[in-house]
């Protein structure tokens, strides 16, 4: 009965895997997943299992994690937090959190049009459209500077229809790496509070774009702060390394406590039939770090050393290219931040480099600063030299 079934195409960022793990070459290279690797090129293992419990959680999740999760973003003195105006519930990492988000806004939300800026992680588009919603565009990257189109974006979200929901990275922008100052933040927290268009951040990075956990959640602080709605999706897959085991976390600030309680529950309802209950082993690993100081502590050292790394790696890419006399400005590498760079080479480009150099990357010519280190870093300046000189 299946026979006519159309072969689906790979996906555009975990395909690029797939061709890297069938290719032979000794000297291939991986810039393609956004996953951190040590100098060696290994992932890095940043903690050891707590959990032998192994009952169902709620459909909400583990209570603790959850408001360890709210802190983490909002900070632990948030007025929010205080006056019991957040919901959290645990979700499927990431994804799963922007995806149940979704699908409780095509439900019970009056404005089904979500922005999303251009270019965005992939996944999104098709997220947001299986929730139920319709997702347009706002202008984000501008290709002529490497950094914010912030004209475009103002305009973009000024003729959005009063109410819409607008999806903002909270730090670290996918795959571009390039993020709105302090004071364009506030410039568009005022725009769509004037206009009530609904924030939804995804935070996929906290503390990998600056090192800081507090300095990259500042933006969204500054939205909670001025005491209106949001909803906020969190993963913990790169900041606490834990991305097979799907840990991540919705929450949604509400008008009041009130309110909160009845959100919660018609959140359940969304996620009962979706998948019932979220799993534990991630969250109890989570939660164990978030409760303990000294782990705590720990764990933000290591974060720091990560993203200091990958902001060295910025640093000797851009100096590679400068020695080998590569033509153009390079000096969008060391101004993105996060895990990314968006290199501005073309799909052409990208082709020959894996085609003679065995370097993978997705098509856009974005590459994870994080899959670089001392060995295969003059193997990427020679071959970006290559593609850009052919
Ligand atoms: N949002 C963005 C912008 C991302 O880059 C990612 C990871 N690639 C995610 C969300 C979600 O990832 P996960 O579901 O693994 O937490």
């Amino acid at each position: 009965v299946f026979a006519g079934i159309a072969q689906a195409p790979e996906d555009p960022i975990l395909g690029v895997t797939v061709a890297f793990n069938k290719d032979p070459s000794p000297v291939k290279v991986n810039l393609g997943v956004g996953a951190y690797r040590t100098e060696e090129g290994k992932p890095l293992m940043l903690i050891n299992d707590p959990s032998r419990y192994k009952e169902y959680l709620p459909i909400t999740g583990l209570a603790e994690f959850n408001k360890l999760s709210a802190k983490l973003i909002f900070g632990a003195d948030s007025p929010a937090i205080q006056e019991n105006r957040v919901v959290t519930v645990q979700c499927l990492s990431g994804t799963g959190s922007l995806r149940v988000g979704g699908e409780f806004l095509a439900k019970h939300y009056h404005e089904h049009t979500i922005y999303i800026p251009t270019p965005t992680w992939g996944n999104h588009p098709k997220i947001f459209t299986l929730a139920g919603l319709t997702a347009r565009t706002y202008r984000y990257y501008d290709p002529a500077t490497r950094g914010l189109d912030f004209n475009g974006l103002v305009e973009d979200l000024s003729s959005a229809p009063l109410g819409s929901i607008v999806l903002l990275h909270a730090c670290a922008h996918n795959p571009t790496g390039v993020d709105p100052t302090v004071d364009q933040w506030e410039k568009i927290r005022q725009l769509m509070r004037s206009k009530s268009l609904l924030p939804f951040f995804d935070s996929a990075y906290q503390g990998f774009a600056s090192g800081s956990l507090d300095k990259d959640a500042q933006p969204v602080r500054m939205f909670v702060a001025d005491g209106g709605e949001l909803l906020m999706a969190q993963s913990y897959a790169k900041n606490m390394g834990l991305y097979g085991e799907r840990v991540g976390a919705l929450s949604i600030v509400c008008g009041s406590a009130d309110v909160a309680v009845r959100v919660e529950s018609q959140l359940k309802l969304v996620i009962r039939p979706m998948y019932s209950s979220p799993p534990l082993h991630g969250p109890s690993v989570v939660a164990t770090i978030l409760r303990d100081s000294e782990m705590f502590n720990e764990w933000t050292v290591e974060l720091k050393a990560m993203a200091d790394r990958i902001i060295s790696m910025r640093q000797q890419l851009f100096d590679a290219l400068k020695s080998r006399g590569t033509p153009g400005d390079w000096s969008h590498i060391i101004k993105q931040i996060g895990m990314f760079t968006f290199t501005g080479l073309n799909s052409e480009q990208v082709a020959f480099m894996r085609q003679e150099y065995h370097i993978y990357m997705t098509s856009d010519g974005r590459i994870s600063m994080a899959g670089l280190n001392m060995k295969n870093l003059p193997h990427l300046a020679d071959a970006i030299h290559a593609a850009v000189t052919k």
